[in-house]
């Protein structure tokens, strides 16, 4: 996880370091961002630093969601037994942190007799409990609840926040410089910082469309591929050419998207999904990743060509 966060003004403005608030309301219209933030708000307040170290042991409870003293709901249709359960909770003390925290992530889902329940415990809060839950959609919240929590909107990462994470991963030895000025999100970063292979995967796909132009090229474009991450390629993939598909959701090297989509027309590049997720199936099935990804790749030339 990424300290830095804690440094951005997003994190200044729950003024973690003054008076605790009972209850928090992040809301953006980033789903991910939103949960993102607050997740790693819960985690500095039951780490052992106070800071999301990922050291300590409540941080790792936290990460595995063991730890005794956070609950978090983070479901699509959250249902009247997941607040009843939660509510029933909040009048037990804390086992090893100095708070429990209840976390709920897309707060819009909770219906209007679950918010109501919620809002008791909102209205007569007891000090050691702390509410965190986010939202997308604050039209979707009782007005009598967004009353009685911190509302704390949620910027999405600005070019300073970039360079500062970025900066800081470079200390891990993880360069994301050229990935500062695109349009990554807070998670595509995070997975960037946490997972050289990701990095590495993203970075093969890159290669992939750059020197793939006629079947000449798959040898060696398969053999420049050795060392990547087999179980990740297929699913990335298959996210990369979403993304390629749905110009509103970049969240991967813009640079990446626009190669493709220069180099594959839109037909051809929907009739490439149920190629990679054949060649995906596969190799689950244990055939030779570089027999699937051959095959795969002549296969994507071959509608390329057709779809042109
Ligand atoms: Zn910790």
């Amino acid at each position: 996880m990424i300290e830095n966060i804690g440094e951005t003004d997003t994190y200044k403005s729950l003024e973690l370091d003054k008076n605790l608030m009972h209850a928090y309301l992040l809301y953006s219209s980033d789903r991910e961002l939103n949960n993102n933030v607050a997740l790693f708000f819960a985690k500095s307040l039951v780490c052992e630093n106070h800071t999301a170290c990922d050291e300590c042991s409540a941080c790792q409870q936290f990460s595995s969601r063991s730890h005794p003293d956070v609950n978090i709901i983070d479901q699509d249709s959250i249902k009247v037994e997941d607040v009843n359960n939660l509510i029933s909770k909040l009048n037990t003390l804390p086992i090893s942190s100095d708070k429990k925290v209840f976390v709920i992530l897309n707060a819009e889902n909770i219906n209007e007799i679950s918010q109501n329940k919620l809002l008791k415990s909102l209205e007569e809060p007891n000090e050691n409990n702390i509410f965190i839950l986010t939202t997308t959609k604050t039209d979707k919240i009782l007005t009598t609840v967004m009353s009685r929590v911190k509302k704390v909107y949620v910027p999405s990462l600005n070019h300073e926040d970039k360079v500062t994470i970025a900066n800081y991963l470079l200390k891990k030895k993880i360069d994301i410089q050229n990935y500062v000025n695109a349009d990554f999100s807070l998670t595509e970063i995070l997975n960037l910082a946490t997972d050289s292979n990701y990095k590495k995967t993203i970075e093969d796909i890159y290669q992939l469309f750059l020197n793939l132009n006629s079947s000449q090229d798959i040898p060696r474009v398969v053999n420049n591929l050795t060392n990547t991450d087999k179980q990740l390629f297929y699913p990335c993939l298959q996210d990369i050419i979403l993304n390629c598909l749905d110009p509103k959701e970049r969240k991967f090297d813009r640079k990446l998207l626009e190669l493709i989509n220069s180099k594959y027309p839109q037909k051809a590049l929907l009739k490439c999904l149920p190629l990679i997720e054949n060649a995906y199936k596969k190799y689950s099935a244990n055939v030779n990743f570089f027999y699937c990804l051959d095959n795969l790749l002549f296969n994507m030339l071959k509608e390329k060509y057709l779809c042109s």
